[in-house]
């Protein structure tokens, strides 16, 4: 059982140290988990997908992709970060999204035959969504006719979350922990890495940025107001980013904690990764 953290779109905002918090150019990944099993591979996110990096402003819209600046490079994608591995895309047998934002599912369509684990409240927002929600879920990333796994509320408590087992009898454990806000079915997932006796906890965008959960917390100024922004329900936001912050106080040690964007996380994965291989 091997985990790989992946850089699956990274993109250059502007706005320098209002979006990173730190002088020079801000960068903004798409950390992505790639995760060996017992019987096959999943994919935890897709980060941007093949046609994103062909076509970004009309698969993205202008938006987004004059906002963001993606760097959209093939390289960049899941789908090739997979074979990069030396693995076969068609052994990706399940996608476990946190959500399904256009930076997260636009590589859903390069794994077709994946089972697409999802809460259904997440689903339902993305496949009918209202006015407001259109931009952040284009159709095209869906029009494949995915595979959908949707899964319902309930099961086991996980330090105080709700949680959903996605693949019973499969190793590693993998949980959706509910967390909206960001998005009206937002969660986290939970993986049981027992090589490194803690629980990886992809948060998704339940956060930004690594101070948002130190305590006491902070946030660089523009990614405080995108959040505010675009989230579809700030208060629930808010309140899940502070059990975050809790949990990686109280349990640091057994559950670590990264966001889908920060490149320092994501370098911080990759190092201890690469130190445990
Ligand atoms: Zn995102």
């Amino acid at each position: 059982m091997k985990i790989h953290h992946l850089s699956c779109g990274s993109m250059c905002p502007y706005g320098g140290k209002l979006v990173s918090g730190e002088a020079g150019s801000a960068e903004i990944v798409c950390h992505v988990l790639l995760i060996e099993t017992s019987d096959s591979l999943v994919l935890v996110d897709t980060g941007i997908g093949t046609d994103d990096v062909a076509h970004p402003h009309r698969r993205l819209g202008p938006p987004f992709a004059a906002a963001f600046r993606p760097k959209a490079v093939l390289e960049e994608t899941a789908l090739h970060r997979v074979r990069a591995l030396g693995f076969d895309p068609a052994d990706v047998h399940h996608i476990a999204c946190t959500h399904l934002d256009l930076d997260h599912a636009g590589g859903l369509p390069d794994f077709p035959a994946a089972d697409v684990h999802v809460f259904e409240r997440e689903q339902a927002a993305a496949l009918k969504p209202s006015m407001r929600d259109r931009p952040r879920y284009p159709k095209s990333h869906f029009a494949h006719g995915p595979r959908w796994a949707p899964h319902g509320p309930g099961g086991d408590r996980w330090f105080g979350f709700e949680s959903i087992r996605l693949l019973p009898g499969v190793d590693p454990e993998i949980l959706l922990i509910p967390l909206p806000g960001h998005s009206r079915g937002h969660c986290a997932v939970a993986v049981n890495d027992a090589s490194a006796g803690q629980w990886l906890l992809h948060c998704g965008d339940a956060y930004f940025n690594r101070a948002e959960i130190a305590t006491p917390p902070s946030c660089p100024p523009f990614l405080r107001a995108f959040q505010n922004a675009v989230a579809a329900d700030n208060r629930a936001r808010k309140n899940n980013q502070g059990r975050l912050r809790e949990l990686s106080r109280d349990h640091g040690d057994e559950v670590r904690l990264f966001c889908a964007h920060d490149p320092v996380e994501l370098a911080h994965s990759q190092a201890r990764a690469a130190a445990s291989a």
